[in-house]
């Protein structure tokens, strides 16, 4: 057995980079001011913070660091958006049913508690949106468009910077929020020349650590502030800095636009390795979502028949470290919305797992779990109750192989 961790849940939570445990350090001890106080001790502490901001607009494009507010989390900046609505006319919201937690909770206590009304579009078998249904779907009361940029499940990328000009083009007044934690640092994401009004990340799917968030709020954009408080982030953000995070946040920005084309070219080949050989070895195994729009460090893949918390647990007996649906929804039994929403049967979306790579991803950990899955899959079919499924299953992928 491997002695070290095979980590492959990144899109879960990633490893901080040096880079910003060292930038963080500072902050606990010799630097620990208020950057609110009028003392030279704490005020010389939001010089830090400006840079943290500027870094943070540097990876997503914005034209102005003034317009990064840091937040706790990517879940703060998606409550942020959809319950910072101003006007009481603009009572319908559109987004997806594939969103993350965040986003669908606060839709959905928007609708049953505050009275309004909201458009889950759906997705087809690969995942993907259809744009007309979109269109039609914006209207004159529409206050907001809720659409992630990528999906954590599936990796599947949404067109957001089309959409938002959709949206404009039909109603210049509604607001366009992406949801960005899984693609900012994956693929290249920009605000510039784009009609995106608001845009979120979150520090621990970028190599910062847990507990900060950033959400770019386009100049002009008008949100009622969600937390109330201090005078902070420019009254947008009540609450004293999270100074050490927000630098580390900064320096993760950084590092990420510098890694960003080893991320799409080096890690996209680890991925596409890892589904092949996977693919290769096990015949009940299919990959979820279109292969194509997809960010480059994850697969979703179904092992059909099976039961995808078993595996896990086999997984992790091998130190192999991936996940069955969004970290969000795993520990309760309730199976992926999103598959669920692409149609994939029953018994393909129980058996479904989530691979996510990063930057520390090797070749090693990929030829490793390439190594151990088939002996896994094995068992696991032996005991499956959908022997005849399985056996039919196995002629089927045979002959069209032969
Ligand atoms: N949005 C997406 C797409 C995510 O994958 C996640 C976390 O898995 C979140 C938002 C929530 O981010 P956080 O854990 O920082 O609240």
């Amino acid at each position: 057995m491997s002695e070290k961790i095979i980590y492959l849940d990144n899109n879960a939570t990633t490893k901080s980079c040096d880079e910003a445990v060292q930038a963080m350090m500072p902050f606990f001890s010799e630097k620990y001011g208020n950057p609110s106080s009028m003392h030279t001790f704490g005020g010389e502490v939001g010089a830090y913070i400006k840079k943290a901001r500027e870094q943070v607009s540097e990876l997503i494009g914005a034209a102005d660091p003034q317009e990064i507010v840091f937040t706790g989390c990517g879940t703060e900046n998606s409550n942020m958006a959809l319950r910072g609505l101003t006007d009481p006319r603009k009572r319908h919201i559109i987004t997806t049913k594939v969103e993350h937690p965040c986003v669908l909770n606060v839709a959905k206590h928007l609708e049953k508690h505050h009275g309004y009304e909201i458009t889950y579009l759906g997705v087809n078998s690969e995942g993907e949106l259809d744009l007309d249904e979109y269109k039609d779907s914006i209207r004159e009361d529409t206050g907001l468009i809720a659409v992630m940029w990528a999906n954590n499940e599936t990796g599947v990328i949404f067109p957001v910077e089309k959409m938002a000009e959709i949206a404009k083009e039909k109603n210049p007044k509604v607001l366009f929020f992406t949801d960005a934690v899984q693609s900012a640092g994956k693929i290249p994401v920009n605000v510039k020349n784009t009609k995106i009004d608001m845009l979120g990340i979150s520090g621990h799917k970028i190599h910062a650590p847990k507990g900060v968030g950033a959400i770019y709020i386009k100049k002009g954009t008008l949100i009622t502030p969600f937390m109330l408080g201090g005078h902070q982030e420019r009254g947008k953000r009540g609450g004293t800095e999270n100074v050490p995070g927000i630098v580390a946040l900064g320096a993760a920005s950084e590092q990420a636009l510098r890694y960003l084309d080893d991320e799409v070219s080096r890690v996209k080949k680890l991925r596409d390795r890892l589904e092949r050989g996977i693919l290769e070895k096990t015949f009940n195994s299919r990959i979820n979502g279109s292969r194509i729009k997809r960010v480059p460090n994850t697969t979703n893949i179904s092992f059909e028949y099976i039961e995808g918390e078993l595996i896990l647990l086999h997984l992790s007996d091998l130190n192999i470290c991936a996940s069955s649906g969004s970290a969000c929804t795993s520990g309760n039994l309730e199976p992926s919305h999103v598959l669920r929403a692409m149609g994939i049967p029953y018994t393909a979306v129980h058996g479904s797992i989530r691979f996510s790579l990063s930057r520390y991803t090797t070749d090693s950990d990929i030829d490793y779990v390439i190594d151990k899955i088939p002996a896994v899959i094995n068992k696991l079919n032996s005991i499956s109750p959908f022997q005849s499924e399985l056996r039919e299953l196995k002629e089927i992928k045979t002959a069209v192989k032969g």
